[in-house]
């Protein structure tokens, strides 16, 4: 067996890493094979479209390249319809094949890379909308014994940027398939102000979900850097949520920090934000950088290892906590 299978182009951050061994998943049924053949090395991960992990050394056991397709529709009542996706799928196709359809719910959400499969992972999100307002159900695999489970969307444990299979289940098993509910004739999501202000750009007053798709694409277009162009892995911290007290007592040194209230009496602080303010905004380490226009995002300016953006994420994430006494949490997934 091939023991330096390279990464490097099915990671969006472009890391030169390796894995023990890379097996592509068209089925449930080449997923049984795989987790019942000994000669493939423990433990086996999963690998969508790599664009929320950063490869910081080798990776010693078996990466699951998913490759599940498939998409089917199955309308449910008047105004809603089942649609039971493939976890290889790519997102963003998926996002426009629903307005194809005539459904609507994923408008929000497109352009955000990466495979359905993942999606409920993270719980992603954009916008206003997370994709937990569109899960019906997650069909999960399990490692060890290869049984399947349906996970309804409320036993997912989704919260903001997080779910069940980023924690209990975390490296447990592949979820294979996704079904979402979505809807013929549900009221857009305008909400969020940039969409709001590209829509009247364009001259929209009453838009429908498709142009909500476009205005999105055309936002993210403008803001975030191309992975094709500049590696990264979109935003790379969370946004902290901070109890109202703790937020009440920074204001007084910081007045100008933005705040969005986040339930539970906590206020959510924006990572971005703290990271500028931090001076880190548009600097480069090496070969390992801040975006200049995003400070959230995180860069490989050419041939970085993913121990150098772990090592500036890791600077960044002290002088936040000294200056703000925020500890702010990755969002991107560190391999291994
Ligand atoms: C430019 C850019 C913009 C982005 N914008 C957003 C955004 O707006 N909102 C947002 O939420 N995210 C955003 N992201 C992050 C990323 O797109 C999402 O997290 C996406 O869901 C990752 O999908 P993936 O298939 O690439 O997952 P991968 O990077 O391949 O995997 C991520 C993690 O999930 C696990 N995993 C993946 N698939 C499965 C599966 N089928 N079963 C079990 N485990 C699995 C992997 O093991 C890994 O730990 C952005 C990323 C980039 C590069």
């Amino acid at each position: 067996m091939d023991t330096t299978v390279s990464l490097r182009t099915l990671n969006t951050f472009g890391i030169d890493g390796t894995a023990a061994a890379l097996v592509a998943l068209h089925s449930e049924a080449e997923l049984l094979t795989a987790l019942q053949n000994p000669a493939l090395p423990r433990p086996f991960r999963v690998l969508g479209g790599g664009s929320n992990i950063l490869l910081t050394a080798p990776v010693s056991g078996t990466v699951l390249h998913n490759k599940m397709l498939g998409k089917t529709i199955v309308p449910e009542s008047e105004n809603t319809s089942l649609m039971h996706c493939g976890g290889g799928e790519n997102w963003h196709q998926t996002v426009l094949y629903s307005l194809q359809q005539g459904l609507s719910g994923m408008e929000n959400l497109a352009l955000i890379p990466g495979t359905v499969g993942a999606a409920p992972i993270q719980n992603i999100g954009a916008y206003g909308v997370e994709v937990k307002d569109l899960i019906q159900s997650v069909r999960f695999v399990a490692f060890a014994d290869g049984r399947v489970t349906e996970y309804a969307a409320a036993d997912c444990a989704f919260g903001y940027r997080d779910s069940i299979f980023k924690n209990a289940l975390r490296g447990t098993g592949m979820i294979t398939q996704v079904t979402f509910r979505l809807f013929r004739n549900a009221a857009v999501n305008v909400r969020y102000g940039a969409i709001g202000d590209e829509l009247q750009k364009a001259g929209i007053t009453e838009p429908n979900s498709q142009q909500v798709a476009e205005a999105v694409m055309r936002i993210r277009q403008s803001k975030l850097p191309d992975p094709a162009v500049t590696g990264n892995a979109g935003s790379f911290f969370k946004n902290p949520t901070l109890p109202l007290a703790q937020y009440e007592a920074l204001q007084k040194t910081f007045p100008e920090l933005p705040h969005y209230p986040a339930g539970d009496g906590r206020v959510k602080i924006p990572a971005g934000w703290l990271i500028e303010h931090s001076g880190w905004k548009g600097k480069i380490a090496g070969r390992a950088g801040v975006h200049p226009f995003q400070a959230l995002v995180l860069i490989n300016t050419g041939n970085a290892t993913g121990a150098e953006i772990w090592a500036l994420s890791q600077q960044i994430l002290e002088d936040v906590q000294q200056r703000f006494g925020i500890e702010l949490e990755r969002e991107v997934q560190v391999w291994p």
